[in-house]
């Protein structure tokens, strides 16, 4: 049954393979001729094989696990750098017609306040993301056929796109909304979105079933079919991820690298990212009574495994997340982060009254953003708002063969000094900008090629004296 080439979901995600995965993986998980094997396998930079991964994840050793760590960090660092990309999620309605059951969207809470943002209140919203220097978005809808239809998003992003503000604007506007057909998808890539984003949130069919229990939502098939239909329909970068917490951790790990290995079996290229969500408390939603729950450094140990099986996919952590706890991940292999993100419906403009929220989940990481860039930059990292890959038609199996070579990083690691310049110039405190200033001078240094390195040298004096928008 098993066949990753297959189109149809329950072939793709067989649940006899992944039983037979995770029983391999146990019974292989104190093996350590094979644990030794499979890292160095994973120390190639090519990848692993879901079931390969997944005995890593079995294994409890410590001293395999912090070999694993150091390994997810080198590959990190060989593919991304030091450089953290930033976004912000902009919510553009809550109205949602599906049940799922984690979810303060669902259609039977008559409690959480409802908005949808007319385009003149988009306007307002997109002004203050661009005011505190973001250029990436990505955009959230719950899913109603009537209120959110396609011609509603679609006029959205073209009201975020021509918004220009100061210095500001968004450059690139990622979406994550519910499945949708081919044709919608063709639409969505003609109106000049980067990323489409589908959070499978289990990969185990029959718990799917019950934590979808009504709305179009609750069809396994069609939405675990749904980023094929995506690529179909001319998407090149698409992002998976499962919300950790519903379903066996282990059992969710195997699924969503058996879906990579699908993409890449039937698109030839694999995920463009992977977003790693734990479901959180929200309006009448209490985590505690899902039973799957995963600790920290469970937490930390699903990144670096991502980071060593799937090399060439970005690694997404969300303000779901605390300081502490992406401290802690963003070493094992993460390469996007959000800042200052408010997950309510017009949030960004005016604080909700607490009576009055359209908030879908707590946010754990409350800071501005000018605070997270100080903060990722103290930690050694680059904070980069580059946009310039999908801009410059770097998507799909362009952008992996670029990552794959080496030679991305001739791109992006100017595109993120210059880029954080330009963040630094308009909208960063005299401390962060003071930082920033040292941090991008240290690495002019470290360009390899001297052409980009002058090139982009020349760049950064013309963004101190008011040029805008340079890339490789
Ligand atoms: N409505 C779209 C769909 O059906 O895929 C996606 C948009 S929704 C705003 C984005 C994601 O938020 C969901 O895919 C889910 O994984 C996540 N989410 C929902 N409830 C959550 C909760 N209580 N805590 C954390 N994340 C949650």
């Amino acid at each position: 049954m098993y066949n990753p080439a297959s189109l149809k979901s329950e072939e793709f995600i067989d649940h006899e393979e992944i039983q037979s995965t995770l029983e391999y993986a146990q019974a292989n998980c104190e093996n350590v001729e094979m644990i030794d094997q499979i890292i160095e396998k994973a120390r190639l930079a090519k990848g692993l094989t879901h079931r390969e991964a997944s005995v890593l994840m079995a294994c409890e050793m410590p001293n395999k696990l912090e070999e694993i760590y150091k390994l997810a960090a080198q590959i990190k660092n060989d593919f991304y750098g030091n450089r953290i990309v930033m976004f912000a999620p902009l919510y553009l309605s809550n109205y949602c017609v599906n049940g799922c059951v984690y979810c303060p969207y669902h259609a039977k809470n008559k409690h959480i306040a409802r908005k949808k943002l007319t385009q003149a209140e988009i306007v307002k919203e997109v002004t203050a993301l661009q005011d505190m220097g973001h250029k990436r978005l990505a955009i959230e809808l719950g899913e109603d056929p009537v209120r959110n239809t396609m011609e509603y998003i679609l006029e959205s992003i073209k009201t975020i796109y021509s918004i220009k503000h100061k210095n500001g604007e968004i450059r690139r506007v990622n979406i994550n909304i519910a499945a949708t057909t081919v044709e919608d998808y063709r639409k969505l890539k003609d109106a000049g979105i980067g990323t489409y984003i589908l959070f499978q949130e289990t990969y185990h069919k029959k718990s799917y079933e019950q934590l979808h229990p009504t709305g179009p939502k609750h069809n396994y098939a069609y939405h675990t079919e749904a980023v094929d239909r995506a690529m179909e329909g001319g998407i090149d970068d698409v992002g998976l991820g499962v919300l950790f917490g519903l379903e066996l951790y282990k059992y969710e790990f195997a699924g969503l690298l058996m879906h990579a290995e699908h993409l890449e079996a039937v698109h030839g290229v694999g995920p463009h990212t992977i977003s790693v969500p734990r479901i959180k408390r929200a309006d009448d939603i209490d985590p505690s009574v899902f039973d799957n729950g995963i600790d920290d450094e469970t937490f930390a140990k699903i990144c670096a495994l991502i980071r060593i099986s799937v090399p060439y996919t970005g690694m997404i952590i969300s303000t779901r997340e605390s300081q502490s706890v992406r401290e802690r991940v963003l070493p094992l292999g993460i390469s996007q982060v959000s800042g200052a993100s408010r997950t309510s419906v017009g949030g960004y403009c005016e604080p909700e009254p607490a009576d009055e929220s359209s908030e879908q989940f707590d946010v754990s990481d409350k800071r501005t953003l000018d605070e997270v860039v100080r903060w990722l930059m103290a930690q050694g990292h680059i904070p980069s708002f580059c946009t310039a890959c999908y801009r410059e038609g770097r998507t799909g199996d362009r952008f992996m063969t670029l990552l794959k070579n080496g030679q991305i990083s001739n791109c992006c690691h100017p595109n993120a000094l210059m880029t954080l310049k330009e963040y630094l110039m308009d909208y960063a405190s005299e401390e962060t900008r003071e930082i920033g200033e040292k941090l991008i001078q240290a690495e002019i240094a470290n360009i390899k090629s001297d052409k980009v390195r002058d090139i982009c040298a020349h760049n950064l004096e013309a963004i101190g004296t008011g040029s805008r928008d340079f890339r490789f």
